[in-house]
């Protein structure tokens, strides 16, 4: 069984809904990104009791302080055990650098990734904070910087992907949000790209929340993404007639 693609987004507001969740789902069918909101409410406990069901957790905290203060947090958040967490790039090389040391430090194997823009920001967000490049130069900036830091990947638009692909190489990992069915809501995201596109940009995961945390039929929705990038990636594999 291929590793599954699909991070989903807990953004729920209790535990009742995230256990509704997970009983639906299996680990095989998706990894877990748990975020401020959850964290902040029901804290390390529903980290380890999400892992002791078998998922992939991504603690997503996207830290951005000072080195000192990033590199304990993380040490704290390796500790925990998650498969994937995260830094703001925008907190500089010597704060990832620092998050990164903490992690080696302890011998982790915690995928740690660097927000680079966030997908709900657009150019007109770039020039309100005083940015003057590209949104795509911009974001291949602090791909480069995290990866000179020794960074596994970084957050990104799949719009993105490509490009950084190409230029940061095969092993950086992309992991890509703002992703939406033609369909969907595209809700306060602005730069949006479906599951399919993604993948076909060289995304290695996709983080989705509200196209499957609000639908109506939560795992429905789920099994529907993984079945279309599933066929979508069989596109891609050569059989002797097709080659
Ligand atoms: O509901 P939706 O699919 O928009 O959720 C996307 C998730 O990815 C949210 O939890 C959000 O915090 C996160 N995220 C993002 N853009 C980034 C980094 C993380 O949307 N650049």
């Amino acid at each position: 069984m291929n590793e599954t693609k699909v991070i989903v987004a807990l953004d729920y507001s209790d535990q009742i809904s995230v256990d509704r969740f997970c009983d639906q789902v299996s680990p095989n069918d998706c990894k877990l990104k748990v975020g401020k909101e959850l964290f902040a409410l029901l804290g390390p406990k529903l980290v380890t009791e999400l892992m002791a069901r078998g998922f992939d957790i991504f603690l997503d905290l996207k830290f951005h302080d000072i080195p000192n203060t990033v590199a304990r947090a993380i040490k704290v958040v390796c500790d925990l055990g998650v498969w994937m967490t995260n830094v703001h790039c925008l907190g500089g090389q010597k704060m990832m650098m620092a998050a990164n040391e903490a992690r080696v430090g302890i011998g982790s194997d915690t995928n740690l990734i660097g927000v680079t823009m966030l997908t709900s920001h657009d150019a007109s967000d770039l020039q309100e904070l005083g940015i003057t490049q590209s949104m795509e130069n911009q974001v291949l900036s602090l791909a480069s910087q995290a990866k000179n830091s020794g960074l596994d990947g970084v957050v990104c638009s799949a719009r993105e992907c490509k490009i950084l692909r190409n230029r940061l190489g095969g092993d950086f990992q992309f992991v890509t949000p703002g992703i939406r069915l033609d369909n969907d809501l595209q809700d306060d995201q602005t730069r949006v790209v479906t599951p399919m596109d993604a993948i076909k940009n060289g995304s290695n995961y996709l983080v989705i929340g509200r196209p499957i945390t609000r639908s109506d039929n939560p795992a429905g929705k789920l099994r529907l993404i993984n079945e279309s990038i599933q066929l979508n990636s069989s596109d891609h594999i050569k059989t002797p007639e097709s080659s």
